[in-house]
């Protein structure tokens, strides 16, 4: 028997995200405080170039500030850490991103590091991953916590269910997880190694696919029951994106699912510039109230 599989889509709760982002900014406007968000690039790729763009865009929509610093293909590590360091320092900018692909050579690792925790909007940091492991605030990478608010969008019960997520990267299924594990699901985490996906999948209420493999879940490995969200990105040969998910056999079978393009994706992009407005409410929530003027906002 085939099931009637929802489609949850990303681009309403994009708006609605992007609405409320507008409204905190006009508020710090407001209070002389206008939220800036920096984003560092160094490569030539032009899909990261246009994604870069496409957050100016937003940004400029919001009433945020956007510095994009290109420090072009060649950049080195010591200018890209010497770079984040000054950011770090600087009063005007709220947030901070460092833009991957990185010169070939540059070690992430260390530079993601540099990035101040209060202005850490997309949870790069390992400082913010740690937080969230403990239940401390901090910015959750933006992917994760556009799963968990998708989920919350369509009413998806999370307490207490069987959530599985396919991938344990630092940036979206380890964070992933703990976000699951913080609102009270029995979260299992797959990956390269943990076997057949069905397995595990077949028995989840939530299914959280972030491998970055064109297909690898399939109808047969879920069940009616199942809500799956598709975090993958892959671009094909044609230049058409998809995601994880082989839709054409999961749709009939699973309870819902989210699209590729215009699922997780579009959620991302409007909560950086949240957590942007966020950052900014922070950092400037003791001077404001110092004066007296913010009380709502705090
Ligand atoms: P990543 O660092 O390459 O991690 C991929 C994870 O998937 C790894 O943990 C890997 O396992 C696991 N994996 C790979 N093949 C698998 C298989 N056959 N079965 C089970 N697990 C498998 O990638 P990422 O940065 O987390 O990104 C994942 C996907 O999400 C990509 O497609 C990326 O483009 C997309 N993404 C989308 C957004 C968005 O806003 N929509 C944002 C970020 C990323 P091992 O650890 O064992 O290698």
């Amino acid at each position: 028997m085939s099931t009637e599989t929802a489609t949850l889509s990303g681009t309403s709760l994009a708006g609605i995200i992007r609405e409320r982002t507008q409204d905190e900014a006009r508020t710090l406007e407001q209070h002389g405080v206008r939220p800036v968000l920096a984003v560092v690039m160094a490569t030539d790729d032009e899909s990261t170039r246009w994604y870069v763009r496409s957050i100016e865009r937003a940004a400029e929509r919001a009433g945020i500030g956007c510095r994009v610093l290109d420090l072009g293909h060649d950049a080195t590590e010591q200018v890209l850490a010497s770079v984040l360091r000054d950011l770090a320092a600087e009063p005007s900018v709220n947030g901070i991103i460092l833009q991957t692909p990185l010169p070939a050579g540059v070690r992430a690792d260390a530079l993601v590091g540099l990035i101040a925790p209060e202005k850490d909007i997309d949870g790069a940091n390992p400082l913010s991953l740690g937080r969230l492991a403990v239940g401390q605030p901090a910015f959750a990478p933006a992917t994760a916590r556009a799963v968990v608010e998708i989920l919350d969008h369509y009413a998806v019960p999370v307490a207490g269910r069987n959530a599985v997520v396919v991938g344990r990267s630092a940036v979206v299924g380890k964070p992933l997880s703990l976000l699951l594990l913080e609102r009270d699901a029995a979260v299992t985490v797959c990956h390269s190694r943990s076997g057949p996906l069905g397995t595990y999948t077949r028995e989840a209420d939530i299914v959280v696919v972030a491998a970055g493999r064109t297909g690898l879940l399939t109808g047969g490995d879920v069940s009616a029951k199942t809500v799956v969200v598709d975090v993958g990105t892959n671009v094909l040969a044609d230049g058409s994106l998809v995601g994880d998910v082989d839709g054409n056999s999961v749709r009939g079978v699973a309870a819902a699912l989210t699209p590729v393009p215009g699922g997780v994706g579009s959620v991302t992009t409007a909560l950086l510039l949240l957590h942007t407005v966020e950052a900014a409410r922070n950092q400037s929530g003791s001077l404001i109230a110092e004066s007296g003027v913010l009380q709502a906002a705090g």
